[in-house]
C-alpha cells in the first residue's frame, strides 16, 4: 500500500534586474510503499510547470522530502526541460515553525536554474483555492498497481517452497488428484511443476498461496492434532470439502476466505498437474505448435515499444486513447480514419500470430493481467482480463451480441445516457462493428460434436437452440481462442481496429501502463505512462492531447480515475459481470475440448 496526493502552488520569479514573472506548478506526489514513506518522507513528483518566459509549459519529474519532526522541512526538487529543451530545475524548501504553522507549511522561496546556472529566484505559496481537492487527493495507492509491479518483476526463480511446504503440497495433491485411466498419480513432477507455475505468478498471489497452504496445515493440527500430511487421504479430502463446499442442508458454502484459500491452492496445482506433458499426451491433446512468422505489415512501423523511448519522451496528439481493447481500438480507428491525430497508449505488448503457439501457461502469463490470476475477494471468482494490444478481445471467445434493446433502455432511463443510446441510433454503430468483425453464426464443423450433445439435450427439454454468433468467419474450431487464435481466424481488435487505426496514421505506444492524468486547472491535458527498457531502466512517456479517452476496461478505468483524484459519485459503481462456468461430463462418444469453439 502506498500514498499519493496533489498540490498546486503559485507565485512569482524574478531574474536579476528583470520584472516579476508568474510561476505555477501542479504536482502529484506518489510513494508506493507507505511504511518507507512514513520513515523517510520521500515521494516521487510528477506534474506540470508554467513559468513564462523561462518555460511556457513543461512536464516535471522530481522528489519531495517531508521531514516534519526531525528537520522541520518540506523540500521540493523538480526537473524539467525549457522550450529549447535545456535541462532546468526548480528547488524550494518550506521551513516549518510552530509559531506560523499555516504560512510556514504553505510558502517557500524558490530558485530556478538552467543547465545548473541560477536564472531566477522567487516566492511561491500553496493555492488555497485548491485546498479541498488537495485534502481529498490524499489517497492510498491501490495494491492493484503493486500487483502489476509484481507482474513486471518477472518470474521468481524456483525453488520457492520450503521442504516442509513441499511435503504438505504433495499430500494435498494426493488428496485432490486420484490417479485415473489417463490422469497420472501425483509425484515429484507435480510438485516441481506447481513450483514452476507459482514462480511465474505475481508476488502477492504467490504469498497468498503459501499462506493458504500453511493455514490448511494449521487447520489439520487444530482439528486432528496432526500435520495435514499425516492424515489419511479421506481425512485430507474432508478438510478440503469442509472449507470449499456447503455442508448438507446448508444454503451457503463456507465463508469466502476459506473457499478462496482452497480455490487458490487447487487451481494452481490442477493447472500444473493437468499441464504435464505425459497427461496431455495420454489424452491425445495435440502437441504444442510452432507458428511460422508472417511478413511484418507496414503498419507495425507505427508501433513504438517502451524500450525504444528516451528516459523521458513527450509527444502531442489531438486525442490520446489509453487502452487498445474493444473500446479503445474502435475509438482510435474511427478518429484516425477521420484525420484526427491519435496516439494509443497500451500497457501490454503487441502479440502477433506466431506468438499464439507454444505453451498455454506461457501464453496466459504473457497476455492476461496478473497472469490470469485476477479474482474477486468476497464471492471469490476469477475475473480474467487481457493485458495486450487488442485488450481482452485478443484472448476472448469471440461471441458477439449486440447490446439488447432493454439494456439500452435501462441505460437511458436509469443512468441518464443520452439519446445516442436509443436503439434505432445505437444499432447503426453496432451494425458497423458487426460488419468490421464479420460476425456470423459459428459453423457446424467448428462447433464440433459438443454442439450435437447440447442440441440433443435442448431438444429433449423442449428448449430452442442454435449456434452463437461469432467474429471468426474462418474458424477451424482449434479451441484456443482464450490464448490468442493461432489460426488468425478470430477478428479481435489486434487484427482489425488496431491495424485500421495505424494505417490511418495513429501511433501505438506499447508496454506503457498509464498512471497519471496531468491536469491544467480543471482540464485534463496529458497522460503519463511508465515502462522500462530491457534492463529495467524506467521510460516515461507523456502524451499531451486536446482530448483523453480512458478505455482501460471496466475494472481499470475507474481505478485510474480514482487514483488521479476524480471523485464523481458513479466512478467504480454499476459494474456487472456475466459469470461463466465450465461443465465436465463423461460421454460415451469421443468429445474433445480442443476440437470445438470454446
Ligand atoms: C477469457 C475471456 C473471454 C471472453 N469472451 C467474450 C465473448 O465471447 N464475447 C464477448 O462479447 N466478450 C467476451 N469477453 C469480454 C470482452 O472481451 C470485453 O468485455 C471487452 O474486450 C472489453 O473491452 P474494453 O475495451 O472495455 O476492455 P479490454 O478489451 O479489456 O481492453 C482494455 C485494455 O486497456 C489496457 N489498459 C488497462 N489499464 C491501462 C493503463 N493504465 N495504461 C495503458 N493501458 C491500460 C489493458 O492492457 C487492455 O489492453 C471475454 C473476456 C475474457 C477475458
Ligand atoms: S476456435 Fe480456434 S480457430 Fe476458432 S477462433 Fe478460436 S482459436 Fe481461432
Amino acid at each position: 500500500m502506498g500514498v499519493s496526493f496533489f498540490e498546486t502552488m503559485r507565485g512569482t520569479l524574478r531574474a536579476k534586474d528583470g520584472p516579476e514573472q508568474p510561476v505555477e506548478f501542479e504536482i502529484k506526489a506518489e510513494a508506493s510503499h507507505l511504511p518507507r514513506f512514513l520513515r523517510d518522507g520521500t515521494a516521487r513528483l510528477s506534474g506540470l510547470i508554467e513559468a513564462p518566459p523561462f518555460v511556457t509549459r513543461a512536464a516535471i519529474d522530481g522528489r519531495i522530502r517531508i521531514s516534519i519532526l526531525r528537520e522541520r522541512i518540506i523540500a521540493y526538487v523538480m526537473s524539467f526541460h525549457d522550450d529549447n529543451d535545456r535541462p532546468c530545475t526548480l528547488e524550494g524548501t518550506k521551513h516549518l515553525t510552530p509559531w506560523h504553522p499555516f504560512v510556514s507549511s504553505s510558502e517557500m522561496d524558490v530558485t530556478l536554474r538552467r543547465e545548473g546556472i541560477e536564472l531566477a529566484q522567487g516566492h511561491m505559496a500553496f493555492d488555497f483555492r485548491t485546498l479541498i481537492p488537495f485534502l481529498r487527493s490524499w489517497t492510498p495507492m491501490s495494491s492493484i498497481r503493486r500487483l502489476d509491479a509484481g507482474q513486471r518483476d518477472g518470474a521468481e526463480r524456483a525453488p520457492i517452497l520450503t521442504d516442509d511446504e513441499r511435503l504438505t503440497l504433495r499430500a494435498l495433491a494426493e488428496a485432490m488428484l486420484p490417479a485415473g485411466r489417463h490422469v497420472p498419480a501425483d509425484d515429484d513432477t507435480t510438485v516441481a511443476e506447481t513450483e514452476r507455475v507459482l514462480s511465474a505468478l505475481p508476488g502477492e498471489v504467490r504469498r497468498g498461496w503459501r499462506l493458504a497452504l500453511r493455514a490448511l496445515d494449521a487447520r489439520a493440527r487444530l482439528r486432528h492434532r496432526r500435520r495435514f500430511r499425516e492424515l489419511s487421504t479421506e481425512a485430507r479430502y474432508a478438510l478440503l470439502a469442509d472449507w470449499l463446499l456447503a455442508p448438507p442442508g446448508a444454503e451457503r458454502p463456507p465463508a469466502s476466505l476459506k473457499r478462496l484459500s482452497i480455490e487458490l491452492l487447487t487451481t494452481v496445482i490442477k493447472g500444473a498437474h493437468f499441464g504435464r506433458a505425459d497427461y496431455l499426451a495420454a489424452i491425445g491433446h495435440p502437441p504444442e505448435r510452432t507458428i511460422a512468422r508472417e511478413p511484418e505489415p507496414r503498419y507495425l512501423q507505427r508501433v513504438i515499444e517502451a524500450e525504444s523511448l528516451e528516459p523521458l519522451t513527450e509527444v502531442h496528439a489531438e486525442v490520446v486513447v489509453v487502452g487498445s481493447g474493444a473500446g479503445g481500438a474502435a475509438v482510435a480507428a474511427s478518429l484516425a480514419r477521420q484525420g484526427v491525430a491519435v496516439a494509443i497508449v497500451e500497457e501490454g505488448r503487441y502479440f502477433r500470430r506466431h506468438d499464439f503457439g507454444g505453451s498455454p501457461v506461457a501464453r496466459l502469463n504473457a497476455m492476461y493481467r496478473y497472469k490470469s490470476f485476477n479474482f474477486t475477494l468476497g464471492a471469490s471468482m476469477m475475473v480474467p482480463v487481457g493485458r495486450t494490444v487488442g485488450g481482452s478481445t485478443t484472448i476472448n471467445s469471440g461471441t458477439c451480441f449486440a447490446t439488447p434493446d432493454r439494456v439500452l433502455e435501462e441505460w437511458r432511463s436509469e443512468l441518464g445516457f443520452p439519446d445516442d443510446f436509443r436503439p434505432s441510433h445505437y444499432h447503426r454503430y453496432s451494425e458497423q462493428v458487426a460488419r468490421m468483425l464479420q460476425v456470423a453464426p459459428g459453423s457446424p464443423a467448428a462447433l464440433g460434436r459438443i454442439a450435437d450433445v447440447i442440441a440433443r439435450g435442448a431438444d429433449a427439454m423442449g428448449l430452442s437452440h442454435g449456434p452463437l454468433a461469432r467474429n471468426a468467419p474462418s474458424c477451424t474450431g482449434a479451441g484456443e481462442c482464450v490464448m490468442g487464435c493461432p489460426e488468425g481466424a478470430k477478428r479481435s481488435a489486434d487484427v482489425t481496429w488496431i491495424p485500421a487505426a495505424l494505417e490511418a496514421g495513429a501511433e501505438l505506444y506499447v508496454g506503457l501502463p498509464a498512471t497519471r492524468i496531468l491536469m491544467r486547472g480543471p482540464r485534463a491535458v496529458a497522460i503519463e505512462a511508465r515502462g522500462a527498457d530491457r534492463n529495467g531502466v524506467a521510460r516515461t512517456l507523456r502524451v499531451f492531447a486536446d482530448h483523453i479517452v480512458l478505455a482501460c476496461g471496466s475494472l481499470h478505468t475507474p481505478i485510474m480515475l480514482r487514483e488521479n483524484g476524480f471523485t464523481l459519485p458513479q466512478i467504480g459503481r454499476n459494474l456487472s459481470v456475466h459469470p461463466a462456468i465450465g461443465l465436465t461430463a463423461l460421454m460415451d462418444e469421443d468429445i474433445n475440448p480442443w476440437k470445438t469453439i470454446p
